[in-house]
């Protein structure tokens, strides 16, 4: 049985929040609500923003170095493993994901916190050349105290991608985790503590975004932002943080092309792309939700991909089917709401997936639709659905397939499919995306890959070690010898 206490995570303690407010937490597989956390106000981050403050000024964790950082780090992660069960437990039953998908993101938040364990202490610093009779050294460091606004989707991996370098960078931190996907973030907050985490380093406060969301962009407090979520709460968040002259980094989703030539090893291809949009139910802001396929080769490839798509099954997380419901019952009506619109549109269904038997009446699933071919200018094959439906659009050459691939506002992660590699180099180069694979998609948890958009997909990069660069800052020092 999974409980959770209406609590926040200040300080080191458990703090019941300043104005006793506290909101339900609903199973996505059932409906059923199975808990209740605080909802909390701008005086619960005041409180969490002065314990990250005094942690990094005063207390014991601005004092460590940054090798027994790593070393805390790397405690946390064999923590995480060795609940790796009970986390994937909580993570499947607060978002729905089949338990082996739970699993595998509680595998990859222990990996970002072992790889950032081990960056700590190999962030070096500069000597720079300079002008006769002087040296000048170029060194990193913390912001300070950083703010972490999490999505739903991923809320473990979030945690991971977003806290394991601020800290392995020296900042305390105070995270705000997704409203609709708190309860795994409250539980690793305990873990913390196991691990040694100082008081102070971590703190987590739960609540709406409106408000304990952007009470901890607005605070003066915070030294720099970490975003996760939609492009118009994206532009929230970089205003607030312009208000009080900080940075930040948004992380806001996409709308990935697939992009098959018809010389493609489309045995290989089809597996992984409908993999990559169905992972998550296609809520994942890196799904490849965008089929772009030569036009002298649809008649070959889109059965083979209707077939693929069939498929796919859709049920609650013991099931451990492809995937599973949609996170809440508003996403749910926003994503009928995509499909609704285009089929009205008279845009063709090609296929859908199932819903198995036994899934629960009230659980929010939504059955995965193939369109196709879909107009370049429509709705669907431009904006991001955030769930279970992918778009094949058929393009004429080369060049048709570079401006298809790029005719959206968003720029997260593109592949590109052929055998060509003179081609696999042009089209790398030219499509607009953050990130871009060839013959393959997502390989990897990615953890230790830069990552990260440009658009309406946001700025800044996470995982890898420019993670590590975002959560830093260069200090110039310049010695006189002459
Ligand atoms: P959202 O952007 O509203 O929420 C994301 C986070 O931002 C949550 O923690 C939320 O509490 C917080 N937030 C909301 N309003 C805020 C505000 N005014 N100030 C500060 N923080 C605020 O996303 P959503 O409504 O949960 O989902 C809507 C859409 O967002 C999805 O359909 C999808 O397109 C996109 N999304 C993208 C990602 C991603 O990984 N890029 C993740 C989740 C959602």
């Amino acid at each position: 049985m999974i409980t959770t206490q209406p609590l926040n995570f200040i300080d080191g303690e458990w703090v019941q929040p300043v104005e006793g407010a506290v909101m339900p937490i609903r199973e996505p597989a059932t409906g059923d609500i199975f808990g209740e956390v605080a909802d909390s106000t701008a005086a619960d981050i005041d409180l969490a923003v002065q314990a990250a403050r005094h942690a990094f000024d005063n207390g014991e964790w601005g004092r460590l170095t940054a090798t027994r950082r790593g070393r805390l780090l790397s405690r946390f992660a064999e923590v995480i493993l060795a609940k790796a069960d009970e986390l994937a437990e909580i993570e499947a039953k607060d978002t729905g994901k089949p338990q082996g998908v739970a699993r595998a993101d509680i595998v990859a938040l222990a990996r970002y916190f072992e790889f950032y364990g081990g960056g700590a202490d190999k962030l070096h610093g500069e000597i720079i050349p300079y002008v006769e009779g002087y040296h000048v050294g170029v060194t990193r460091e913390p912001h300070g105290v950083t703010g972490h606004i999490l999505p739903w989707n991923y809320p473990a991996q979030m945690f991971g991608r977003t806290l394991a370098p601020a800290l392995a960078a020296g900042n305390a931190t105070v995270l705000k985790p997704a409203e609709d996907a708190c309860a795994t973030s409250l539980r690793l907050a305990e873990l913390s503590m196991e691990a040694g985490f100082p008081k102070g380093a971590i703190n987590i406060v739960t609540g709406q975004g409106a408000v304990a969301g952007a009470a901890l962009a607005s605070h003066p407090g915070i030294d720099f932002m970490s975003f996760t979520g939609s492009p118009e709460v994206g532009q929230i968040i970089q205003k607030l943080c312009a208000d009080h002259f900080i940075n930040c980094t948004l992380e806001l989703g996409g709308k990935s092309p697939q992009i098959v030539f018809a010389d493609a090893d489309f045995n290989s291809a089809i597996p992984v792309i409908v993999k990559a949009l169905i992972q998550n139910s296609g809520q994942t802001c890196s799904a490849g939700s965008r089929v772009l396929i030569e036009r002298s080769a649809y008649d070959d490839f889109v059965p083979r991909l209707v077939e693929a798509f069939g498929k796919v099954r859709v049920g609650v997380p013991e099931m451990n089917l492809d995937c599973g419901p949609i996170i809440t019952a508003k996403q749910k009506r926003r994503v009928e709401g995509f499909i609704d619109k285009a089929r009205a549109q008279g845009i063709p269904v090609l296929a859908q997936g199932t819903i198995a038997d036994g899934a629960p009446a009230g659980g929010f699933f939504v059955a995965p639709t193939l369109f196709g071919p879909v107009p370049r200018e429509s709705e669907i094959a431009r904006e991001e659905v955030f769930g279970p439906v992918l778009v094949v659009l058929p393009f004429d050459d080369e060049a048709d397939a570079i401006k298809l691939a790029n005719a959206t506002d968003y720029a997260l992660v593109a592949a590109v499919w052929t055998r060509d590699g003179a081609r696999q180099m042009r089209v790398a180069n030219r499509v607009r995306s953050g990130q871009v694979f060839v013959n393959c998609y997502g390989a990897g948890a990615g953890i230790e890959l830069p990552f990260g958009g440009s658009g309406k997909s946001g700025h800044g990069r996470e995982k890898g070690f420019a993670a590590l660069h975002e959560f830093t800052k260069t200090k110039t020092t310049v010695f006189n010898h002459g």
